[in-house]
C-alpha cells in the first residue's frame, strides 16, 4: 500500500483537487492520503493557515475575528462551489470555526494550535465529502479517534511511540482513507500541531505505522534538484537520494521535504517519493536507505545564511580534561543548541545559529566563559553562512574537498570554518553571508558544469 501526501499547493482551489483525487484513484495500491491545508493560488494570496493564524491573533488580542473568520470560510466555500458540494460542507466548516474561537484565548498556545489545525480538519473532510460524491469509498478519519497521540509542546509536537499501534489499523478499511496532516491531540485531549510544514511529518507517521511499500509526497516540482533552483536554471534532478544525503541537505536549506519528516520512514526503511502534483508521469526523486547507482560524486550543494561562530581559546587547553564540557554546560544553561565544534590545541569554535545567539545572551555567557573557565581570547563574528557539499560518493572519492575549496579559492572566496563530518558524506565551509550563493553558484560549477 502506498500513503500519499498532498501540500498546499495541491489543494489550493478545486482543480487541484479534482487532480489529486485523480492521483489517488489511478492507482489502487493509494490507500491512504494524507492532506495539508489549502495553501496559496497565486504568488500574492495568503495560505488557509496564515488566515488561520491571523483569526487566532485577532481573538487572542481582543477582537471579535469576524473579518478573518470570513475569509477562511470563503477560501472553503469556493472550493466547494467549484466542486459542487452543496452548502451542508461549508456550515459544517463554518460551525466548526466558530467553535474554536469561542474557546478561552488566554491559554495562547493551545488555542493558536486548535485554530491552526482548522485547515488540514476542515480540508480533509472537503476532500472526503468530494470523493463520496463522485461515488468513491472514502471517508475522513479524525487523528482523536484514529490515535495520532502527541506530546504538549504544543507548536512544536512530537509523536508519542504509542500512536503507531493503533494507527497501523487503518490499513483495514478498504475504502480511501483522508487524513488530515499537521495535527494530532495530546493525552489530555487537546489539539497539538507539528512545526509549520508538518502535514509531511503525519504522511511520514501514518508510512511508518501501516508499514506502506512506500511514501509518497506530492508537491509542485519534478523532483529534488542538486541546488536550489532560484540560483541555477534547469539544476541537475536528483533521481535517487539517501535519507542521510537528504537530512544534510535538508539541514542546509532544501526545503522540499520538513526536517522531521523523514525520521518516522527512516526507521522503518519506507522509499519516500517526492512526486510532482502538476506532473503525475515524472517519477521524481526516490530517498532511500541506501543507494549503489551514482551518477555523479557530490548529489547537492546547499547554503544557508543566519550563523555565527563563539572563537575562545586558552593556553594548554587540550590538557584540561572536562574542558568542553564546562563549556557546553554554559550553553545549556542558557538553552542554546550548537551546530559545530571545529576546535585547535589550544582553541575551539562554536557554530550557533544567529538566531539563537541574542546579544543578550552573547553577554552572559562570554562573562561566564572568561569568569568561570578563565578563557584567555574569545570573540564573535556574525553573519556567517554554512555551505555544504552532500554524497555518499564522497566518502570513496579522493580529493572532493581539496577541488571543492580550489575552486572557491579561485574564485575568491574566503573560507572562515572547513568542517567534514566522520561520515564523510558532506564538507561544510563557513562563508560570510554574502558570499553565500556565489559560494553555491560556484561549486556547482565545479561538480556539475565540467
Ligand atoms: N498547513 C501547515 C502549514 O502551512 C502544515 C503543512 O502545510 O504542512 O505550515
Amino acid at each position: 500500500m502506498k500513503v500519499c501526501k498532498f501540500g498546499g499547493s495541491s489543494l489550493a482551489n478545486a482543480e487541484q483537487i479534482r487532480k489529486v483525487c485523480d492521483i489517488v484513484l489511478s492507482d489502487p495500491e493509494r490507500r491512504i492520503m494524507v492532506v495539508s491545508a489549502p495553501g496559496k493560488r497565486s504568488r500574492e494570496d495568503i495560505k488557509v493557515t496564515d488566515l488561520l493564524i491571523s483569526l487566532a491573533n485577532a481573538r487572542i488580542s481582543g477582537y471579535d475575528g469576524l473579518t478573518e473568520l470570513s475569509a477562511v470560510v470563503r477560501r472553503f466555500a469556493d472550493i466547494a462551489e467549484e466542486l459542487e458540494l452543496g452548502n451542508d460542507i461549508v456550515s459544517e466548516i463554518e460551525q466548526d470555526l466558530t467553535r474554536r474561537i469561542a474557546a478561552d484565548p488566554s491559554y495562547t498556545m493551545k488555542f493558536m494550535d486548535s485554530l491552526k489545525a482548522a485547515g488540514e480538519d476542515n480540508c480533509a473532510k472537503l476532500v472526503a465529502n468530494y470523493l463520496q460524491s463522485i461515488g468513491k469509498h472514502a471517508q475522513y478519519f479524525d487523528p482523536k479517534t484514529s490515535g495520532m497521540i502527541l506530546t504538549e509542546e504544543f507548536g512544536n509536537a512530537q509523536v508519542l511511540e504509542e500512536s503507531y499501534t493503533q494507527l497501523a489499523l487503518l490499513k483495514d478499511y478498504q475504502g480511501i482513507v483522508v487524513y488530515p496532516g499537521f495535527f494530532g491531540y495530546t493525552k489530555a485531549g487537546e489539539v497539538a500541531t507539528f512545526s509549520r510544514g508538518g502535514s509531511d511529518i503525519t504522511g511520514s507517521i501514518l508510512a511508518a505505522a501501516v508499514e506502506a511499500r512506500v511514501y509518497e509526497n506530492w508537491t509542485d516540482v519534478d523532483s529534488v534538484y542538486a541546488v536550489n533552483p532560484n540560483l541555477i536554471s534547469n539544476p541537475h534532478a536528483i533521481s535517487e537520494i539517501t535519507y542521510d544525503e537528504m537530512r544534510e541537505l535538508a539541514y542546509a536549506g532544501f526545503t522540499v521535504l520538513h526536517e522531521e519528516a523523514l525520521t518516522p520512514a527512516y526507521r522503518k526503511g519506507i522509499p519516500v517519493n517526492i512526486r510532482n502534483t502538476n506532473n503525475p508521469p515524472a517519477r521524481g526523486t526516490m530517498i532511500v536507505k541506501s543507494r549503489v547507482n551514482f551518477d555523479s560524486i557530490v548529489t547537492g550543494i546547499a547554503g544557508a545564511k543566519g550563523f555565527c561562530t563563539l572563537n575562545m581559546s586558552k593556553y594548554l587547553m587540550n590538557r584540561e580534561v572536562g574542558f568542553a564540557l564546562k563549556v557546553l554546560q554554559i550553553l545549556a544553561d542558557e538553552y542554546m543548541p550548537f551546530e559545530h565544534m571545529p576546535s585547535g590545541i589550544d582553541s575551539l569554535t562554536i557554530v550557533l545559529r544567529q538566531d539563537v545567539f541574542t546579544p543578550e545572551k552573547e553577554k552572559r555567557v562570554v562573562r561566564r566563559l572568561v569568569d568561570e573557565i578563565g578563557i584567555e581570547k574569545i570573540s564573535v563574528d556574525r553573519n556567517l553562512a554554512i555551505v555544504m557539499i552532500v554524497g555518499e560518493a564522497m566518502a570513496h572519492t579522493v580529493g572532493v574537498t581539496a577541488r571543492a575549496a580550489n575552486s572557491l579559492s579561485k574564485a575568491g572566496v574566503n573560507l572562515e570554518i572547513i568542517n567534514q563530518g566522520a561520515s564523510e558524506i558532506s564538507v561544510m565551509f563557513g562563508v560570510r553571508e554574502e558570499y553565500c550563493n556565489y559560494a553555491v553558484k560556484e561549486l556547482y560549477k565545479e561538480f556539475f558544469q565540467r
